[in-house]
């Protein structure tokens, strides 16, 4: 079934677990994640860049595909069909046509700003039941090493100012490969938990140590963003599998080989994240 988040993370704010968000990159990935998550029995957020948008053919072809999966599979776990680092238009746009959620992502402007983005983004989502996820600050690559960290206050009048569903705030958190250890601000987020009552979001979730991440989740995390480990892990099937089958070119082969090393990985994110229906 497709839903918005809200109920998916306001139980899992209040049960003190998780909710993955795993980006999907085409049919098969989509597939994989669905029938892992069905037999986990597990809510699952299928995240969709502008830019994977563009790669699968639109977003109306996203919802389809996803939509026409979840009939097909005979799925029955709840799944949101959610909008990564969206402009405004992104969001109306993956709006109108059959997603569940979005992420408006105005953190790049100056606060006020993107407080007035945000708003209008929310108005538009609300109307029509769809949930609607911000950023703070700036969670930018693991290369970059200043403003890692949300301003508090930027932080609450969002939250305020807006009426968002659930916040990501910057908390030394960032996308890619960590080059070093993250430095992870557990007193920013204890002190954004105690004055933000909807749900908190971690982007940059790959890389993260299993320590931090049951820290994280303890401190308030109830998503946490997986993109980079996914796509690692395929890759790791896919090289093993042609380095041991150099005579194979069916593509669904050879795109498929991931699945096992995807699989492993997802099982293993949604352990210790606690994640429960
Ligand atoms: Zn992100």
């Amino acid at each position: 079934m497709l839903v918005n988040f809200i109920d998916m993370l306001n139980k899992a704010k209040e049960g003190n677990y998780a909710i993955p968000h795993f980006n999907i990159n085409n049919l098969e990935w989509t597939k994989i994640i669905l029938e892992k998550c069905e037999d986990l029995k597990i809510p699952v957020i299928l995240g969709v860049s502008s830019s994977a948008s563009k790669y699968m053919g639109g977003w109306f072809v996203c919802s389809n595909m996803v939509g026409s999966l979840i009939k097909e599979m005979n799925i029955t776990i709840p799944v949101c069909l959610h909008v990564d680092h969206g402009t405004k238009e992104d969001c109306i746009n993956a709006i109108n046509n059959g997603f569940t959620s979005v992420m408006i992502d105005a953190s790049k402007y100056k606060i006020d700003e993107n407080i007035k983005i945000t708003k209008e983004v929310v108005e538009y989502a609300h109307q029509r039941g769809i949930s609607v996820e911000a950023e703070v600050g700036s969670i930018g690559l693991t290369t970059d090493s200043e403003n890692i960290y949300a301003d508090i206050n930027d932080c609450i009048r969002l939250y305020k100012e807006t009426g968002i569903d659930a916040l990501a705030p910057a908390i030394g958190n960032a996308h890619g490969i960590y080059l070093e250890k993250p430095r992870l601000n557990y007193e920013l987020l204890d002190e954004i938990k105690r004055e933000i009552s909807i749900p908190l979001v971690l982007h940059g979730g790959s890389g993260i140590s299993h320590e931090d991440f049951e820290k994280l989740i303890k401190h308030g995390i109830s998503k946490v963003n997986i993109n980079t480990d996914l796509q690692i892990a395929w890759k790791k099937g896919l090289t093993n599998f042609l380095e041991n089958n150099k005579e194979v070119y069916d593509p669904r082969k050879i795109i498929l080989s991931g699945k096992e090393e995807m699989n492993k990985k997802i099982e293993e994110l949604v352990n210790l994240f606690n994640t429960k229906m």
